[in-house]
């Protein structure tokens, strides 16, 4: 398949129109492309109880907290705020996991009064969390197998120096502490990063995973957390869903066998829903040719996609405003005072100041990462459904940015 093809919002949507209609840059999200997603994933495990607790870290848009809700999934939180923003999209608490790292024990505490489930990813939490509640309040707790999947550095989760989970070395402890408080352990949890590069370090995981389980008999559901990758360019190696599920859901099925009960099987993808589904448009303000390349210089920077800087992530771009013209090469930057590029040495339809630029990939991990630096506002955000475009978040103005000062 041809890579542009994967992105119906390119020609579903008269996007430059968008633009002249709502302003830029400009966030748009295409909902459709977020059901392909999550119907993908739910049919390729359908022979297992399955359950897709959207990771919203990567877009909390409430409007598009609504569509993912509506489409049958729960949700994984990393913050009390984001639990509260779910619970006002319409997720009852009890499909929401509560997944938060290094947060003081109030907050958990405030998390069980909401009646999330509960997600404890150290030792010292889940001794404060059996003496506080003993077996009154279930949990789920987060493990880290040191395996460590993909090849990007910045995103792994589950190495030897990771801050995340307890380490599977330390289960006779967890076990100690859950006995001695008579705790009541739902769920065992492990989320390894966010590139899982070969099905292989995932069935490896899920073996260390079955093994463990074994010994915590109160268990409603596994959550695998993620890890499923997505093309940012042409030939990126992603997941292959349908191969990965038809191998997994054998040993996940052979395990629920062993261990006496079907337990649910929970994934919590965020960039596999959204990120195909939104592109960031952004217009040229200008082309500026230095002795070593041109410039293009837009209307954005790194304070409304962070993602090249901050992870080296390579975000395709395409002229819209000129479709057909003379293929030649850019350097896409930003207008922020620091170093802001999108991309180097990209091969683009003839640039001219005006044109209109979409930036792929742009659904997850875009508007949630954004910022005010250099005092610049937030873009607006537009939701597309059955082929009609709806405002979700208006442009930020100046009164917002000293609306907090005093
Ligand atoms: C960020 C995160 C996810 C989602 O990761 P993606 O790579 O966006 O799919 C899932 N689970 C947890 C606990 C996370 O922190």
């Amino acid at each position: 398949m041809n890579f542009e093809e994967n992105y119906p919002i390119l020609k579903s949507t008269d996007l430059v129109q968008l633009t002249e209609d709502f302003g830029s840059p400009l966030y748009v999200y295409h909902a459709e492309t977020i059901k392909r997603q999550y119907e993908r994933l739910t049919k390729a495990f359908s022979s297992v109880s399955l359950k897709v607790k959207y990771a919203c870290k990567a877009l909390t848009n409430i409007q598009v907290l609504k569509y993912i809700h509506g489409l049958g999934a729960g949700l994984d939180v990393v913050s009390i705020e984001e639990a509260l923003i779910g619970i006002k999209a319409g997720f009852s608490p009890k499909e929401i996991l509560f997944t938060p790292n290094g947060v003081a024990f109030e907050e958990i505490k405030q998390a069980v009064e909401l009646g999330l489930v509960i997600n404890i990813d150290n030792i010292s939490v889940l001794e404060q969390f059996g003496h506080e509640y003993g077996n009154r309040i279930p949990c789920c707790i987060r493990l880290n197998p040191h395996i460590a999947a993909g090849g990007n550095s910045h995103i792994q989760t589950g190495h030897i120096d990771s801050k995340f989970g307890i380490s599977v070395h330390q289960l006779r402890h967890v076990l100690r502490i859950v006995n001695s408080n008579k705790m009541k352990v739902n769920g065992l949890h492990i989320h390894t990063g966010s590139e899982i590069l070969d099905s292989s370090v995932f069935l490896r995981v899920a073996g260390l995973m079955f093994e463990e389980a074994n010994q915590f008999p109160d268990l409603e559901f596994i959550d695998f957390g993620s890890g499923f990758k997505v093309a940012y360019k042409e030939g990126d190696y992603t997941t292959d869903i349908e191969e990965l599920a038809s191998e997994f859901t054998s040993l996940f099925t052979n395990f629920c066998k062993e261990y006496g009960r079907n337990l649910e099987l929970w994934f919590e993808p965020g960039k596999f829903l959204v990120s195909e589904a939104g592109v960031l448009l952004v217009q040229v303000n200008t082309v500026k040719q230095t002795m070593s390349t041109v410039f293009a210089g837009v209307n954005s920077g790194q304070n409304h996609l962070i993602r090249p800087m901050f992870y080296d992530a390579y975000h395709h771009i395409i002229n819209i405003s000129n479709p057909t013209g003379k293929q030649r090469l850019y350097t896409v930057v930003g207008y922020i005072c620091e170093t802001d590029t999108f991309g180097w040495d990209r091969k683009m339809a003839e640039v001219r100041e005006g044109d209109i630029l979409a930036i792929l990939n742009a659904g997850a991990y875009g508007f949630s990462m954004s910022n005010n630096y250099n005092s610049r506002l937030r873009p607006a955000e537009v939701l597309i459904e059955n082929g009609k475009a709806r405002l979700v978040r208006r442009r930020e103005t100046i009164e917002d940015l000293l609306g907090t000062q005093i």
